[in-house]
């Protein structure tokens, strides 16, 4: 099922304000890139971007997002509304927002079914059974049956799962869909994409502020600050070694296991992330220990890569020799 999967200098605005400034990352075929950073940093943007999903205010300025050969940042009328599904579904945090509230949910899954595979009504009610065990819903065929409003907000977000993968998509692209989750529950639907992933070697791109679940799923990691990915690289060489000052700061919190607020990390850190506008320099001089006064102040960093596949933005990177 999966694809390679390249984001390359992707750039979004929204009106004269950038929200995603020149974004690369590689996902391989089949594994998990998460995409960490606080609210405002621009990780929703980047994944509504990749998905097309983006909504009429914002657009996508420059920059591609290869899904294998297909550019879906290129795409337009009707290659662009099939794309969207199959070539990236998009989980978003909030599951009731992707399902319609008037409709059983087995009936919404056979739609896709019959709308983008072009089976029959009896052979896509029962994919759209096979979907709901596939998620780990142990009576698939009465929750079928169900409104949406009749299932736990855990099933609710299974039943989410099951609609994206009734599209047999690529690339899967997961905003926090475990956040308004209780932890148990949360621990199940990670345990759920990566069963899935192995099973149909899905490439998928995680959205988290939270490094727990980095650690716990992914491959590699992208994080991001003011609108720019400031520091990438494979998820154990960049949790052992964390070159960028914001990095080192989230990983402080982690490692005291202040990860489960957002709040935390922002209290944590002296400041808050940029709002509206991301100042000259590097977005992250105002809050950082190291910024000195005249390059970090005016200077915008470039991502420079160093190790196997690593890469930071930062001025004062104390690269290895
Ligand atoms: Fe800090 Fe300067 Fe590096 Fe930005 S460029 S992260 S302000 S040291
Ligand atoms: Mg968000």
């Amino acid at each position: 099922l999966g694809d390679d999967v390249r984001i390359d200098g992707l750039t979004v605005a929204y009106g004269a304000t950038t929200a995603l400034r020149d974004a690369h990352i590689d996902i391989a075929a089949g594994t998990t890139t998460a995409l960490v950073g606080e609210s405002g940093s621009g990780k929703s943007t980047l994944a509504l971007a990749a998905s097309r999903l983006l909504p009429p205010d914002a657009r996508i300025t420059a920059g591609s997002v290869h899904v294998g050969d297909t550019d879906l940042a290129a795409l337009r009328g009707r290659p662009l509304r099939e794309a969207r599904g199959s070539l990236a579904a998009y989980l978003a945090q909030d599951a009731s927002v992707a399902l319609n509230p008037v409709v059983r949910v087995g009936t919404q899954i056979a739609e896709v079914h019959r709308v983008r595979h072009g089976a029959g009504r009896r052979e896509a009610a029962a994919l759209a059974v096979q979907n709901l065990a596939d998620v780990g819903i142990s009576d698939p065929a009465r929750v079928a049956r169900c409104y949406p409003h009749e299932l736990s907000g855990g099933m609710r977000q299974r039943t989410v799962i099951a609609i994206a993968l009734a599209f047999r998509p690529r690339l899967l692209i997961a905003d926090e869909p475990t956040t308004a989750l209780d932890v148990t529950v949360q621990a199940d639907i990670l345990a759920l994409v990566g069963r899935l992933q192995q099973q149909c070697g899905l490439t998928v791109l995680w959205i988290t502020h939270d490094m727990s679940v980095v650690a716990e799923i992914a491959d590699h990691v992208a994080v991001m600050y003011g609108g720019r990915i400031v520091e990438q690289g494979d998820v154990l060489s960049l949790f052992e070694d964390a070159r960028h000052p914001y990095t080192q700061a989230l990983l402080r919190c982690f490692q005291e296991g202040r990860t489960a607020r957002p709040k935390q990390i922002l209290t944590t850190i002296t400041g808050s992330p940029p709002t509206g506008g991301v100042p000259d320099g590097c977005p992250f001089h105002p809050r950082c220990p190291k910024a000195d006064d005249n390059r970090c102040r005016t200077v915008l960093p470039e991502p420079r890569p160093f190790g196997a596949d690593r890469q930071a933005a930062c001025h004062h990177l104390e690269l290895p020799s």
